[in-house]
């Protein structure tokens, strides 16, 4: 063809990438595949294997190992029994395995993206140019983190030996995501890749071997769901970080209730792409390309529900279809191809049931009308989904609120951008959001609104191992990446018992028969800045050491707990107010609570039979505990990254919204205080449940809040028997995280049930805390604890 037809018909000619090395490397391995543990392969067992197939052809590649129980209890002891070496090695010991495996990738880097294309369908383009680059990224960046790991997190260290279970869609990105901080921690580690996808992991493992990774600190098993299972019950494993569906997620989070294992889940998402007005559309439109028609829409942030601006939406949709229209459609292996091939059959009939209930919702569709590749076998269309487009969509609809996971964009209007925030936040999910205006006042106005862990200002789909990534409300919790994404890898040092901390007996609370109150007085709850008498109409008794009658307190209910809860949501303006606001609301606080001093320390040593001198030294340590958050209150930033692209993102330390707290019995007032300072200095509002014992601390609390100038609804009491009210705070859906410091059932309890909006959760594990030690029950492990990272990327130059 001459060049002069060329720019005539555009026309691409075909530029396929061999596959020649990858198969011979299949060929070398017979094209069976074992697990590595402890540094050895191994066969499963069983003897059983399953087969990895390449979707754009539906060809077999492998036969796969499936993991047992007897495999995954391998597995684990590899890990386990690496431990204690990989840990005490120097932080720079284990930065050069880090760093020999960066390089060793980097060498094998075009091995790894063929191999990845054909087992998982995506295409080239993107496996050599974003995948692999990205992973090889993250080792080099993780080196670092081990490197400084002793001068950056000094009062942290390794959880143990961690269970990974990661999905299909980015496999070698989610391995890296996850392996390269938890060795950099010190951590080993048992990985399951998915099923459908496990080539690149093992190939990952050879690499291991060849830079001398010392047995047991990486460890594959490779199987279905089940294999996952096996490892999220396993008691030696410490962690789970598992990616994947919303579904699975609420499994592992019920199976791991009852155990002190840390979890991170990064689960599915309905993203916004926001259009402006005043956006360069042209960049807008390219920007939704990348968003939605990225390895197929199989991505978890994928922008797939288009909000545009009403004025400028019909220009927008044209724009759209003439850019889809040319979108190419093929083998994964040709590098001018946009979309590859779906993972599997049933991830293509899930897909297109989805696409026939947005038909049937009275949608408008609007599909890609070019020829799709057939597969080998020349059943139907092959495994490719053409790149559609809803339009006429309800808020409310279907496919407006599930996750398609596939190359599937609904687009909706709106006039404002309180409309915008409004359609972006009406969603279960908050991975992640793209907002395209060239008026950056405006898309930073926004940006803080919107309920996404990740916001992309004029760009979409931007990762990079220092910018932390994760999700808000039902996308999980925890974060990959950057500074926060390793302490997802790390714990608090622990710290020696101090001897201040006091165990209290609890089980009385029935007065002797005759003592009587010497005044009527029945404190309230406290809800929205009032007191306000409790729905049941019932009462409870608090009675004093001695066994007298101290007081009544109200005997909150389901009611009381959902109006708390409302008028914590009214006092939203708290998470908006200046941290500078804050940090003197705090210090008024803890001037006012100073000059009652004398009145608390009596309520202490009368309710709780500790000495004069014990009481008022709780008293003196919980004011300076306000002290310490009044001064964190505006110093616990964030951070300006600064990934390979000409931008910036900000990592903001946000609010988590309504905290649910259900305190101790232990040194009441220092404990509720412990609980509730760091909450509402990151700007959280609250509802708190005191002691059931020793309520009368926290209704006397009250009146302390009301003259510091505590705005209305930001804490709110209910008073009641704590687990009762704790249950309903755990279920309650618009309740974002919950703390509870209680019995071992309590905890286990309150994490089963809160799986409902997947609420970010805290517990004591049913262990004893002491109060007074600072290193445990103060400081910025706190304020981390009360704040998710929500990272906001800017890009500049023209
Ligand atoms: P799953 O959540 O089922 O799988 C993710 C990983 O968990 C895989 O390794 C899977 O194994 C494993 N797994 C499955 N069941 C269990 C279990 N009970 N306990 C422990 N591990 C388990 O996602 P799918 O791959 O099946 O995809 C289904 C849907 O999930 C998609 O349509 C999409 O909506 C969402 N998804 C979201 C992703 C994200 O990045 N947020 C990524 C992938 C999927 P195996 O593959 O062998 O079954």
């Amino acid at each position: 063809m001459k060049i002069i037809e060329i720019f005539e018909t555009m026309e691409y000619s075909p530029a396929p990438e061999s596959p020649d090395l990858a198969l011979e490397w299949l060929k070398e391995h017979k094209s069976k595949f074992g697990f590595f543990i402890n540094g050895k392969w191994c066969k499963a067992k069983s003897g059983k294997v399953f087969s990895t197939n390449n979707p754009a052809n539906g060809k077999k590649l492998a036969s796969i190992s499936e993991a047992g129980k007897s495999d995954v209890d391998s597995a684990v002891s590899a890990a386990k029994l690496a431990f204690p070496k990989w840990k005490a090695l120097s932080g720079h010991e284990r930065a050069r395995y880090l760093y020999a495996l960066a390089r060793q990738l980097q060498k094998h880097s075009r091995l790894f993206a063929v191999l990845e294309t054909m087992d998982n369908g995506k295409t080239i383009r993107e496996t050599r140019d974003i995948d692999i680059p990205l992973v090889i990224r993250h080792f080099y960046h993780h080196a670092g983190w081990a490197q400084l790991l002793e001068s950056e997190f000094p009062e942290h260290m390794a959880i143990g030996p961690v269970g990974q279970i990661i999905p299909w869609n980015f496999p070698l990105l989610m391995l890296s995501w996850k392996v390269a901080p938890a060795l950099a921690a010190g951590n080993t580690v048992v990985l399951k890749p998915a099923e459908y996808t496990p080539l690149t992991a093992l190939l990952f493992a050879e690499i291991c071997s060849q830079v001398g990774l010392p047995p047991g600190v990486f460890n594959l098993v490779t199987g279905p769901g089940q294999t996952g299972s096996l490892m999220v019950n396993h008691p030696d494993l410490k962690k789970i970080a598992f990616t994947g569906s919303t579904d699975v997620g609420r499994l592992i989070r019920e199976a791991t209730a009852d155990t002190d294992k840390k979890l991170t889940l990064e689960l599915g998402g309905k993203s916004p792409f926001i259009i402006f007005q005043d956006a360069d559309l042209d960049s807008a439109i390219e920007g939704l390309v990348d968003a939605i028609w990225f390895n197929q829409g199989q991505v978890c942030c994928a922008g797939s529900r288009l909000l545009v601006q009403e004025s400028v939406a019909e220009k927008v949709i044209d724009r759209l279809k003439k850019r889809m229209a040319k979108l190419r459609v093929g083998d994964p292996l040709d590098k001018s191809m946009d979309m590859g091939a779906i993972i599997a059959p049933i991830q293509k009939e899930r897909i297109q049931n989805l696409v026939d209930q947005g038909k049937k919702e009275g949608a408008a569709i609007w599909q890609w009308e070019g020829e799709l590749p057939q597969n080998a076998e020349k059943k139907g269309d092959g495994c490719y989904f053409p790149p559609t487009l809803f339009t006429n969509v309800s808020p409310a609809s279907i496919i407006a609120q599930t996750e398609i996971f596939g190359p599937v964009l609904v687009s909706m209007t709106f006039r404002t951008p309180d409309e915008a925030v409004m359609l972006a936040n009406n969603s279960a999910y908050g991975l992640a959001a793209s907002v395209w205006s060239e008026n950056i006042n405006q898309a930073l106005h926004v940006a803080p609104k919107l309920k996404a862990g990740v916001v992309w200002i004029n760009c979409t789909n931007q990762f990079d191992a220092s910018v932390g990534f994760g999700g808000y409300r039902e996308s999980g919790y925890g974060r990959e990446g950057g500074h926060e994404g390793m302490f997802e890898y790390l714990k608090p040092k622990e710290s020696g018992i101090s001897k201040n901390q006091i165990r209290i007996s609890v089980t009385k609370v029935k007065a002797s028969a005759t003592t009587a109150l010497s005044l009527d007085r029945t404190a309230k709850l406290y809800i929205g800045g009032k007191q306000a008498r409790p729905d049941s109409g019932y009462s409870l008794d608090v009675v004093n050491a001695d066994g007298s009658l101290a007081g009544e307190i109200g005997d909150g209910n389901r009611k009381d707990i959902r109006n708390a809860v409302e008028a914590a949501h009214k006092a939203s303006g708290w998470q908006s107010s200046t941290p500078h606001l804050r940090a003197q609301i705090l210090y008024f606080l803890a001037e006012n609570l100073e000059t009652r001093s004398l009145e608390f320390k009596n309520r202490i040593t009368q309710l709780t039979g500790v000495t004069e001198k014990q009481a008022a030294l709780e008293v003196k340590t919980a004011v300076s505990r306000i002290f310490t958050y009044a001064a964190l209150a505006d110093k616990h930033e964030g951070l300006i990254h600064q990934p390979p692209m000409r931008g910036l993102a900000l990592a903001l330390n946000e609010p988590i919204g309504v905290l649910g707290l259900v305190c101790p019995d232990e040194a009441p007032l220092l404990s509720m205080l412990s609980m509730l300072l760091p909450a509402i200095a990151m700007g959280n509002s609250v509802v708190l449940v005191p002691s059931r014992p020793f309520a009368l601390v926290a209704t006397d609390f009250y009146q302390v809040l009301e003259t510091s100038d505590v705005p209305s609804g930001v804490v709110n009491i209910v008073t009641g028997d704590s687990a009762k009210l704790g249950t309903v705070l755990a279920k309650h859906d618009d309740v974002a995280g919950l703390w509870v410091a209680g019995t071992r059932t309590e905890c286990t309890e309150a994490c089963k049930l809160s799986t409902g909006n997947m609420k970010i959760i805290w517990t004591n594990n049913g262990k004893q805390l002491d109060w007074y030690d600072n290193q445990q029950s103060e400081g910025r492990e706190w304020m981390r604890r009360a704040s998710q990272v929500k990272n906001v990327w800017i890009p500049y130059g023209e």
